[in-house]
C-alpha cells in the first residue's frame, strides 16, 4: 500500500539525501492521513507543491500533541556571536589546531547511538543538524544526542531542495525550531540548508532570523555509497586544516559506512595535533580577545 520511494527528479548530486527527503515527506504524509481522513483522496497522487503546503499546515497542528513528555528537556541555548548572525560560514581562520566534525540528516536509528558511542569514547564534542521530521520520528535519540553534550543546528523539516516562497521557507526552519524545542529543550542559532543550497529561500530567511548559516570547508563525501569509508577518511584528512568544519551525516539513508570511517576520522585528526570543537565554540574562538 506505501509507494515506495518518491525521488525528486532533475536534481543529480547527493541523490541518496534526495530520495530520503522524498521518503520521510511520504512518511509523514501518511501519519497525516491517519489523523485526518479527510486528506485520503490526496494519497493517490504524490503531493504536488500546493498539497505539501496543505500538508504542512497539518503538520503544523499535529506536532505539539505528537510531542508530550513527562518532564520538559531543562532549556539549552546554542547561540552564535553577533558577527556571525546573518552571516553564511564555511570555515573559521584560526591558527589553532581545532576541527569541528559536523553530522546530518539525523537523528538516525542505529547509526546516530553507534556514533554517538564513538564521540563519547574519544572524547569529542560534535554538532549535529537535525531534520525535524527525524527528531519527529526519533525523540528520544535527540534527547540522547543533547544529553551527551553535543551541538544541535535546524536543518529543515522535510529537506527539500526545491525553490521556497517565504511563508514556506518559514515553516520549513520555525517548525522545525519549535519541534527540537520542544522535544529537547534545545534552542539554536545555527542553521545548515539541505544540499547546500543556498539561493532556494531558506538561507535567505535563516539570516533574516540571525541564524548562523553553517556551510563546510571539508566534505568526507560520505553520501558516495559507491566509495569505501576509507575513501571517507582520506577525503577529510587530507582537507583538514585549522578553523575546518567537517561534513558527514549520522542520518538521512544507511550510513554505516560513515560509522565505520568516525573513528578512523577522529584518530586520523588527532594524530595531525587537531582539537575537536562545536561549531559554537568554534565561532567564539574568532570573536577578540577580552
Ligand atoms: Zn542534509
Amino acid at each position: 500500500m506505501m509507494p515506495k520511494t518518491l525521488t525528486i527528479k532533475g536534481v543529480s548530486r547527493r541523490e541518496d539525501e534526495v530520495k530520503v527527503a522524498g521518503r520521510n515527506s511520504l512518511g509523514s504524509y501518511y501519519r497525516q492521513l491517519s489523523v485526518v481522513p479527510m486528506a485520503i483522496a490526496a494519497v493517490i497522487a504524490i503531493p504536488s507543491p500546493l498539497q505539501q503546503t496543505q500538508v504542512q499546515k497539518q503538520e503544523r497542528l499535529a506536532i505539539a500533541p505528537s510531542q508530550q513528555f513527562d518532564r520538559p528537556p531543562a532549556p539549552k541555548a546554542f547561540s552564535v556571536p553577533s558577527k556571525f548572525q546573518n552571516q553564511i560560514v564555511y570555515e573559521v581562520k584560526l591558527k589553532e589546531k581545532v576541527i569541528a566534525l559536523t553530522l546530518d540528516d539525523g537523528p538516525w536509528p542505529e547509526t546516530t547511538l553507534q556514533m554517538l558511542g564513538i564521540l563519547k569514547q574519544n572524547d569529542v564534542k560534535a554538532t549535529f543538524f537535525w531534520t525535524g521530521q527525524a527528531v519527529k520520528q526519533h525523540p528520544q535519540l535527540a534527547q540522547r544526542v543533547v544529553a551527551d553534550g553535543h551541538a544541535i543546528g535546524n536543518h529543515t523539516m522535510h529537506h527539500w531542495y526545491h525553490h521556497m516562497g517565504r511563508n514556506i521557507a518559514a515553516r520549513e526552519i520555525d517548525d522545525t525550531a519549535a519541534l527540537i524545542y520542544q522535544t529537547t529543550g534545545v534552542k539554536t542559532s545555527l542553521f545548515r540548508p539541505p544540499g547546500g543550497f543556498l539561493k532556494n529561500g531558506l538561507a535567505g530567511y535563516a539570516k533574516q532570523q540571525k541564524y548562523a548559516v553553517v556551510m563546510w570547508s571539508v566534505s568526507s563525501a560520505d553520501t558516495d555509497r559507491n566509495a569505501q569509508p576509507q575513501a571517507y577518511v582520506n577525503n577529510v584528512l587530507k582537507g583538514a586544516k585549522p578553523g575546518a568544519i567537517v561534513l558527514m551525516h549520522d542520518g538521512g539513508g544507511d550510513r554505516s559506512k560513515s560509522v565505520k570511517a568516525l573513528p578512523l576520522i577522529i584518530a586520523g585528526l588527532k594524530q595531525q595535533g587537531y582539537r575537536f570543537v562545536t561549531v559554537p565554540e568554534l565561532l567564539e574562538m574568532q570573536q577578540p580577545q577580552k
